[in-house]
């Protein structure tokens, strides 16, 4: 992680101080003053502050089950932001590993490790997302191939990547993915004709939200380690 960013989860300094001191010449790696906050430093690297050698804190894991009319964003807006369901220290530092809309409830997870979200977040990180979908119509006959094969998205170059669909009614599916464009699930039911009423993350990975509406919980070290 970059250097300013180390000393902010080893010390409880933001970053601006974390910054005037780098340039000031307090800090250290491998006992080299180094004066630029960008340089990435990693665990094998020993960094110190005025003498003193820092340890980061370590990362955290956590899901909540999102209510609808919430917000996953840092800051409250429209509806208040996920985060105010959450009371942990330095809120500000965690990041939403996949976002949902403001009227979609389920499993969201969180975090302030960028490389276990991109692990989560990125097509390339093949990270099964399962969404319970309740529909306007009944659900098309073709409609499993057309997932499978991919969608195009209004306003998008490239297809879908292909998607499951499971069908339990002619109007509720669960729809696996393994991309998060913007607003998919509902975009690719309208590319196909349909509405989306409700929409529920019911698990990413091996993950699923087993807890009530509104609450969350740590993950555990397997549930961590599952996901990269
Ligand atoms: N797809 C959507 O359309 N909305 C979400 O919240 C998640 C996936």
């Amino acid at each position: 992680m970059r250097l300013d960013r180390f000393i902010c989860k080893s010390t409880e300094l933001l970053r601006y101080d974390a910054i005037q001191l780098i340039h000031s010449g307090e800090v250290l790696v491998n006992g080299v003053v180094v004066r630029n906050e960008a340089v990435q430093v990693h665990e094998n690297n020993e960094v110190s502050l005025n003498g003193q050698k820092l340890a980061a804190r370590a990362f955290r894991y956590m899901l909540i089950n999102k209510p609808a009319n919430t917000l996953c964003s840092n800051v409250d807006g429209v509806y208040p932001s996920l985060f105010s369901l959450i009371d942990v220290e330095r809120p500000s530092e965690l990041h939403i590993a996949g976002r949902l809309d403001a009227d979609t409830t389920g499993l969201v997870l969180i975090t302030d490790d960028g490389r276990w979200t991109f692990a989560i977040t990125s097509p390339s990180g093949q990270c099964h997302k399962v969404y319970r979908v309740k529909l306007a119509k009944p659900i098309a006959a073709d409609a499993c191939e057309s997932f499978l094969q991919g969608i195009a998205l209004q306003g998008e170059q490239e297809l879908t990547l292909p998607a499951h669909l499971l069908i339990i009614t002619p109007q509720e599916v669960l729809l696996t993915l393994t991309e998060g464009k913007f607003h998919q699930v509902k975009r690719m039911f309208a590319a196909i004709g349909n509405k989306v009423l409700s929409l529920h993350r019911e698990s990413i990975g091996a993950v699923s939200a087993d807890v009530a509406a509104g609450e969350w919980r740590y993950l555990t070290d397997v549930e961590i380690r599952s996901f990269g």
